[in-house]
């Protein structure tokens, strides 16, 4: 090899390699030109300073909810949720999570995140009927969707974009973030055989389960979570729906109403909301809107898990431990309050266009998932159900 070609290629090496030293050790006094213009070009190199890498916007928010502190699956969940988010956006996107009341009123959730007072907000839509009537048909409908079919509305059947649309005129972006799935029809302290039971009954049970109690004469009586227990006992409720045997038995209506009865034909999935003020979300990147979306999802899977363990061990402790006298509604019943249900939901759905565009649509998902439900979930309960058969 001629020299010349040998210093040639031992510069473009050394260059490629580690650099200076291996250059200068090739090199000896009166070096070829090219293998100057080769230091200069790596003095020049070096002499560089690296791009500064751009540091990630972080983002500080703030989550108010419509659930008291620690109530587990629904604040808890909350809580989980900002959790998650961080730790999936590597500390980006920081969420400050407030139970209701620590920044706004429980049910002043939705104004807060509509006005961007907070950038986010967990609750259920149902609590925003007096504002938004079409929201209830995305938290609960009586004798409606289960959790499953619920879902399969809102991620596959044209739900969510429908609930988009409801938020949109108030700056708010809607998610499912949690079911509950089907709740227990209540704690009564007489027993109830026939619709006429329902006359002069004094029930706390919201949204439009109220609304029917309320046609089949009962009277319906709205109060906050910590004074129904007393309200039961002392006999100014007759009866009360809260949730499931998970966070009945943490309330204690076992010690104040002597029947508890079941399926809660009331709310037979309640979906649990999160959303995000529309400013506030745009303004994020598209992956972190990823994120949350993502996260809300995940913690919609969470939550239903939750409470479907978390009832079958309490409902298990009821009934055990605590002699809790478990009661199915009567059909006939249960058939009567059906056809008040239904007669509800078409007079809610005349409330605006809103609603009655909602309502028609719930429906007609309503009857293509139940078709299927009935060859598929309901028939496979059916055949299992000895199996499962409650041992009281
Ligand atoms: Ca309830």
């Amino acid at each position: 090899m001629e020299r010349r070609d040998f210093l040639k290629k031992a510069g473009v090496a050394a260059l490629t390699a580690t650099g200076t030293a291996a250059l200068v050790g090739c090199g000896e006094k009166g070096d070829s030109k090219e293998v100057e213009s080769l230091k200069k070009q790596l003095a020049d190199c070096t002499k560089k300073a690296p791009a500064p890498v751009a540091k990630p916007k972080t983002y500080q928010w703030k989550m108010v909810t419509t659930w008291p502190p620690n109530l587990p699956v629904l604040q808890t969940g909350a809580v989980r949720f900002a959790k998650r988010v961080e730790e999936a956006s590597g500390g980006r996107l920081k969420i400050q999570v407030f139970a209701g009341g620590e920044l706004v009123p429980p049910l002043g959730v939705f104004d807060a995140v509509s006005d961007g007072t907070v950038e986010c907000g967990s609750g259920a839509a149902y609590y925003w009927a007096g504002k938004v009537p079409a929201a209830q048909w995305f938290a609960a409908v009586p004798f409606g969707f289960n959790a499953q079919g619920i879902n399969a509305w809102f991620y596959s059947g044209g739900g969510l974009e429908l609930w988009e649309e409801v938020y949109a005129p108030f700056n708010v972006i809607p998610r499912p973030q949690g079911n509950t799935g089907v709740q227990m029809g209540g704690w009564f302290r007489k027993e109830m055989n026939t619709i006429d039971d329902y006359k002069g009954l004094k029930m706390r049970i919201p949204g439009l389960g109220g609304k029917v109690i309320g046609k089949a004469g009962g009277t319906v009586v709205l109060l906050p979570g910590g004074e129904i227990f007393t309200s039961l006992e002392r006999g100014v409720l007759d009866a009360t729906e809260w949730v499931g045997p998970m966070h009945d038995l943490r309330m204690g209506f076992y010690k104040a109403a002597k029947y508890y009865y079941y399926p809660g034909w009331h709310e037979p999935g309640t979906c649990l909301e999160v959303m995000f003020n529309k400013q506030a979300y745009e303004s994020l990147p598209k992956e972190l809107q990823v994120i949350l979306d993502a996260v809300a999802m995940e913690t919609n899977l969470w939550s239903l898990s939750e409470f479907e363990a978390g009832n079958g061990a309490a409902l298990q402790t009821l009934i055990t431990e605590h002699n809790v006298n478990l009661v199915r509604f009567p059909d006939a019943l249960l058939s009567d309050l059906r056809k008040m249900a239904d007669e509800v939901l078409e007079e809610e759905a005349d409330k605006d266009t809103a609603s009655r565009k909602v309502h028609e649509a719930f429906k007609k998902f309503k009857a293509q998932v139940g078709v299927w439900g009935s060859v598929s979930e309901n028939a496979y309960y059916n055949v299992i159900a000895d199996k499962y058969k409650l041992k009281m």
